[in-house]
């Protein structure tokens, strides 16, 4: 297939660029690097089969040849990302979502939307299945990204039921791994870049709050998966493995071997969930997937690569 990846320079985009390419794709990445960057896509420059084309897609957009499939991954993640750039936030998760799907329609090609988790805010619902709608603030700090998510899950489903266009919905939940940005704001690479630091690791609140970490390979499995099955309604892909961020710092300052252990500090952004694990039953049942890397391995193969790339 010829495939379209949009924030295909991103963490996630990059790997999922990497995985279209072994299943023997051709690849057209697309990003306006304010968060991503060519340096996780380097490695492609020069494959026959991958093209990289720099285009923000909240703009018009046009692709040369047949298109068989679209990913639309394009947008800021990570809440720091998304509190600096909320109207691009809202702009691609809203115009970019239409533009992706109208080619999808001329195309005639299969459009997969990478959603979230938060879609579910700060949720009511433990562990998160895909039937609960969740808990969200739309003029809370964390809206401009949720209803980016939940606008763009509709307007996929609005394109699935009135013109018939092939989709899919990925709910994905916390992942890490190799090419997240050092300075993104999120836990990992801020734990990961403080312990390599020997500096105590920076607790938000009283580290009660829980997260569930998927490996990025998992997750770009998963995703696969989605892309190849028939599933038009939403699917969580997660690792239903759940921590509080408290044992999230032990178990990385292990890994480490850091002596500065933890500190406590007043940031959690208003709306930061509580909690947060996948209820994963779908995913198992229709794509037979679950994931296989657990956290200690992921976690020493990220914290290898933080530790190159910090130099
Ligand atoms: N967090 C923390 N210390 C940090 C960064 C984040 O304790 O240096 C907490 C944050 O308050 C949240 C959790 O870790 O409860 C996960 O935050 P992240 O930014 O990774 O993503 P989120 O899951 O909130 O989207």
């Amino acid at each position: 297939m010829r495939i379209l990846v949009t924030g295909g320079a991103g963490f996630i985009g990059s790997h999922l660029c990497d995985k279209l390419l072994a299943e023997g794709h051709n690849v057209i990445a697309m990003d306006n690097l304010i968060t991503g960057s060519t340096r996780n896509i380097a490695h492609l420059i020069g494959n026959e089969h991958f093209l990289f084309i720099k285009h923000d897609v909240t703009n018009y957009l046009y692709v040369e040849g047949k298109l068989d499939a679209i990913l639309h991954f394009a947008s800021p993640a990570s809440p720091i990302d998304y509190l600096n750039y909320p109207i691009q936030t809202l702009k691609v998760g809203s115009l970019g979502t239409h533009n992706v799907l109208g080619l999808a329609m001329a195309q005639n090609a299969r459009l997969l939307l990478a959603s979230t988790s938060e879609v579910y805010g700060d949720p009511l619902v433990h562990p998160q299945t895909e039937d609960y709608w969740g808990n969200v603030n739309p003029v809370g700090p964390r809206g401009c990204y949720d209803e980016a998510k939940r606008f763009a899950e509709a307007i996929v489903m609005a394109y699935h039921h009135y013109h018939g266009v092939q989709t899919r919905i990925v709910r994905i939940f916390n992942t890490f791994g190799p090419r997240m940005r050092l300075d993104d704001g999120r836990v990992v690479p801020n734990f990961v870049g403080q312990a390599l630091r020997g500096e105590p690791l920076t607790v938000y609140g009283d580290g009660s709050q829980t997260r569930s970490f998927c490996y990025v390979a998992d997750q770009v499995d998963g995703l696969y998966r989605l892309l190849m099955s028939d599933e038009s309604t939403p699917v969580n892909i997660g690792n239903p493995h759940e921590m509080t961020i408290l044992e999230f710092a032990n178990l990385i300052n292990e890994l480490t071997g850091n002596p500065g252990g933890v500190i406590f500090e007043d940031k959690r952004i208003e709306g930061d969930p509580q909690t947060r694990r996948p209820d994963i039953g779908k995913a198992r049942r229709i794509l037979g997937w679950e994931p296989r890397v657990d956290i200690r391995e992921g976690l020493t193969r990220t914290i290898e690569y933080f530790k190159k790339s910090s130099g």
